[in-house]
C-alpha cells in the first residue's frame, strides 16, 4: 500500500534492542528515511545473538563481540537513535509518551512517540524454589560473558543445569566441553518436551554419550549458596548434588508486565495478542514482535506463543514496515527449530504426536530409522525420520528428525510440505536429490513417508 505523505508518523520508539525491535527499527528506517526513530535498550547490546551463546560458553571462540551482528553505532550511523542501558518503565497510551530510566545516570524522563513497537523478548522463569532467585540466567551477551568468567576463574568441577529443554542440554554440552561434570535435572520424565518421548530417547543417549548424567522425574527442592553467593550443592528428590555452578532453564514466559499495566490485550498464552499486520488492534499506531506475542499456527489453526529468533527477526521487519504505513502480513508459524545437541542434529516442524492428541487431531506417526549416506560410503551414521499425518487423507502435519547429519535441511523440506498442506502420499515420491555422501537412493524422508503414507490407508480404512 502508497503511503500518503500526511499519515506519516514523526517519531517511531521502539521498546527492546534486539531481534525483532532492530529489524523493525532498520526496516521503519529504509521505509521512511526522514522519519525520527529512537530505540531503548536496557542492556549495552544491540542485536546480539542470543542463540550463539552456548558456543561461546563453550569456548568455540573468545571474542562475544562476535555475537553481536549489528551494533548500537552502527545502527547510530544509519540514523536511528539508539538508547543502550535505558530501560523503558512505563507506557502511557493516552498521552502518547514512554517513561524512560538512563541506567547509567540513575535518571527518569519522558519521551513522545507516535508509533510504537514493543519488543521486549521474554523473561526467564525463576522457579520458587529456596535458593533460585540467586542464580542468574544466561539469555543475553552479558550474562553469557560474566558465566564464562566464573567458569574460567574458578577451579572447581561440578556443575547441574536445571531444565532439560534444548537450550539446557546445549549449556550442559558447553560445559561438558570445558571440562566440568554436569548433571542435567528435569521434572519431568523425558528431555526435550519439543520432542515425542521415542525421538527425545535418542537425544538423551546422545547426552549421555559424552558424559552428561540426566536426572529425570527429581524434583529440585533446594539451591545452597555459600555466604558469598556462590552455588554450593543442589537439593533434590533424589539425593543432593555437589554444584559449583548452576544454570537454570526452566522456561521463559513474555515480557508483558508494561504492556499489562498499558492496558493492551494478551492471550490465553499471556503473550500480547496482534492480528496478522503485528498491530495491537485495541491501541492505534501501537505494534509488537517477536518472543512478547502470540502468532497464529497454521497446524493448530490458534494463537501459540513460540520463542525462536526466526519468527521475532520477520515479525520485526513487518513491524517496521507497517508502523510506516506499509501493508504486509504475517503468515503465521509451524514452529519449525533445530539444535545440536552432541553427536545429534536435532529438529523439529509443525506438531508432534502428543501436541496432536493435545489439540484433539486425530493422527498417525510412524518413525523410521534409516542411514545418513548410501551404506558403502564411508562416515555414514543413523537417523530417525518421524512423520506425523492427519488420519483422515493423510496431510502430513508435522516432522521431527534426529540424526548425526542431514536432519537440519532435511526439516526445511518438511517445514515446506507442512506449510502447503502436501500429504504424506505426495511426499513418499517427490522429486528428491540423492548422491551416495548425502543419503541412499530413497532419501530418509520418503522412506519415512511410505511407512506413513501406509499407516494412514490402514487407518484411513
Ligand atoms: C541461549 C539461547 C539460545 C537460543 N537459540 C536459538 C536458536 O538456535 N534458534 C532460534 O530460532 N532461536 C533461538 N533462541 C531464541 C531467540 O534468541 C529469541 O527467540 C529471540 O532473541 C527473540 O527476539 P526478541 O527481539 O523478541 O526478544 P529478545 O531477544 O529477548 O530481545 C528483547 C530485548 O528487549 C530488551 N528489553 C526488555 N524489556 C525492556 C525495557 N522495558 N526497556 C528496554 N529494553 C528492554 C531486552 O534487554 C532484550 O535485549 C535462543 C535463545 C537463547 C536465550
Amino acid at each position: 500500500m502508497a503511503r500518503e505523505e500526511e499519515s506519516l508518523p514523526e517519531r517511531l520508539a521502539v521498546i527492546g534492542g534486539d531481534a525483532a525491535g532492530m529489524s523493525a527499527a532498520a526496516m521503519a528506517r529504509r521505509s521512511d528515511p526522514e522519519l525520527a526513530i529512537v530505540a531503548f535498550e536496557r542492556g549495552p547490546y544491540t542485536s546480539y545473538s542470543a542463540c550463539g551463546i552456548p558456543y561461546y560458553v563453550a569456548g568455540l571462540f573468545d571474542d562475544s563481540d562476535r555475537l553481536v551482528s549489528r551494533s548500537p553505532d552502527e545502527f547510530r550511523q544509519a540514523g536511528i537513535d539508539v538508547r543502550t542501558r535505558h530501560e523503558v518503565t512505563a507506557i502511557d497510551l493516552d498521552r502518547r509518551t514512554l517513561t524512560v530510566r538512563d541506567l547509567d545516570a540513575r535518571a527518569d524522563r519522558e519521551e513522545g512517540f507516535d508509533q510504537l513497537v514493543y519488543a521486549a523478548g521474554a523473561v526467564a522463569v525463576v522457579p520458587p524454589i529456596p535458593g533460585a532467585q540467586a542464580c542468574q540466567p544466561v539469555r543475553t551477551v552479558a550474562e553469557g560473558e560474566r558465566f564464562r568468567a566464573r567458569l574460567r576463574h574458578s577451579r572447581s568441577r561440578h556443575a547441574v543445569v536445571i531444565g532439560a529443554s534444548y537450550l539446557g542440554l546445549e549449556m550442559a554440552e558447553a560445559m561438558v566441553i570445558r571440562g566440568l561434570e554436569v548433571v542435567l535435572v528435569d521434572r519431568a520424565d523425558q528431555v526435550m518436551g519439543t520432542l515425542d518421548r521415542d525421538l527425545a530417547a535418542h537425544v538423551q543417549d546422545a547426552a549421555e554419550g559424552v558424559g552428561i548424567r540426566v536426572m529425570l522425574s527429581v524434583e529440585i527442592e533446594e539451591i545452597r549458596h555459600d555466604e558469598d553467593g556462590r552455588p554450593r550443592g543442589v537439593v533434590t528428590s533424589a539425593g543432593t548434588l555437589p554444584a559449583d555452578h548452576v544454570v537454570l532453564s526452566t522456561g521463559v514466559v513474555p515480557a508483558t508486565e508494561l504492556t499489562q499495566a498499558a492496558g493492551l490485550r494478551h492471550g490465553e498464552s499471556g503473550a500480547l495478542r496482534v492480528d496478522d499486520r503485528q498491530r495491537c488492534v485495541e491501541a492505534d499506531g501501537v505494534f509488537a514482535a517477536g518472543d512478547c506475542v502470540e502468532s497464529w499456527h497454521r497446524v493448530l489453526q490458534r494463537p501459540v506463543n513460540i520463542q525462536l529468533g526466526t519468527h521475532a527477526n520477520k515479525q520485526g521487519r513487518i513491524a517496521g514496515v507497517n508502523a510506516t504505513g506499509g501493508d504486509i502480513a504475517f503468515p503465521g508459524v509451524i514452529g519449525t527449530a533445530v539444535s545440536k545437541i552432541c553427536r545429534y542434529e536435532v529438529a523439529r516442524t509443525g506438531v508432534s504426536e502428543r501436541e496432536a492428541a493435545d489439540a484433539g487431531i486425530d493422527v498417525v506417526a510412524a518413525t523410521v530409522k534409516d542411514k545418513t549416506r548410501a551404506g558403502y560410503y564411508p562416515g555414514s551414521g543413523p537417523i530417525w525420520v518421524k512423520l506425523v499425518a492427519e488420519k483422515h487423507g493423510g496431510r502430513l502435519l508435522g516432522g521431527q528428525i534426529v540424526g548425526v547429519e542431514g536432519a537440519a535441511k532435511r526439516i526445511d523440506v518438511l517445514a515446506a510440505c507442512v506449510w502447503t498442506g502436501m500429504s504424506v502420499d505426495e511426499l513418499e515420491l517427490m522429486d528428491l536429490s540423492y548422491a551416495p555422501p548425502f543419503s541412499g537412493v530413497y532419501d530418509p524422508l520418503l522412506v519415512a513417508a511410505r511407512q506413513t503414507a501406509k499407516a494412514v490407508r490402514k487407518a484411513d480404512g
